[in-house]
């Protein structure tokens, strides 16, 4: 079974304050974005596709994918403007390839492993569909437009989704092509996408704390640090 990654790079990084586009900034001395390709490159998947920015696809190729020497990646795509075109963008390369399983990761999330995403890739043909997730520590609450809590759900069932986010590669192409058609409805997860249209369970899969997102400047040293203990 052969299963494909979406590694996305296509956001303008606007809370990381710099010149440089977040996805570019360096890390232990490389790109962020390298630590999730490399990940990529040493787990089982077959082929990549690497969403970038508009216009950086030349830039991505040369400083990443032919100086680390990421064999996997077999294209290049452009993004859009919201990360769910992105993601639609990424199908869209991997059509033609029609992988059995796609999982799709945030490349701001440079501490993703190998040993995580063939975990996934093993969930999902067991599920279908799965997200790596973490069970949430503080208590959530939420709030009316006030400011005043009008609910706080059992923390117990609270889990933070993460990505790799793993589906059978027909069922997220088939979610993505229709809310293609429906651009007034807002997401912000690529489940949410794949539930909203088809009926099926969707297995959580316990992904790491360290597998953050890098957003602002401070979770580049969280990052670094993560990095370095990691080794
Ligand atoms: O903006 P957000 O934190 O949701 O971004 C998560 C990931 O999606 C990042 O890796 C970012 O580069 C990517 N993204 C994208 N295209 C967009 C917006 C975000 O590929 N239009």
């Amino acid at each position: 079974m052969a299963a494909a990654g979406i590694v996305l790079a296509g956001g303008k990084g606007s809370r990381m304050q710099s010149d440089i586009p977040k996805q570019y900034m360096e890390l232990l001395g490389k790109p962020l974005l390298y630590y999730a390709l490399k990940a990529f490159e040493d787990s089982d998947v077959e082929q990549v596709v690497l969403v970038t920015t508009e216009g950086d696809e030349e830039y991505c190729k040369k400083e990443l994918v032919e100086r680390f020497g990421f064999s996997k990646v077999v294209s290049i795509v452009a993004g859009g403007s919201e990360r769910y075109v992105s993601v639609w963008n990424g199908l869209k390369g991997l059509k033609e390839q029609e992988p059995d399983y796609v999982l799709i990761h945030d490349g701001a999330r440079p501490l993703v492993t190998a040993e995580l995403i063939n975990r996934l890739i093993a969930e999902t043909e067991q599920y279908g569909a799965c997200v790596a997730g973490m069970p949430v520590k503080d208590t959530i609450q939420m709030t009316d437009e006030r400011g005043t809590i009008t609910l706080t759900p059992k923390r117990d069932s609270l889990w933070t989704a993460q990505t790799p986010q793993s589906f059978e590669f027909s069922l997220a192409y088939d979610a993505y092509e229709r809310l293609m058609q429906e651009p007034e409805i807002h997401v912000t997860d690529d489940a949410m996408v794949v539930g909203l249209y088809h009926d099926i369970p969707i297995q959580m899969v316990r992904g790491s704390y360290t597998n953050m997102k890098v957003t602002t400047p401070e979770d580049m040293v969280l990052a670094e640090a993560f990095l370095k203990k990691r080794g």
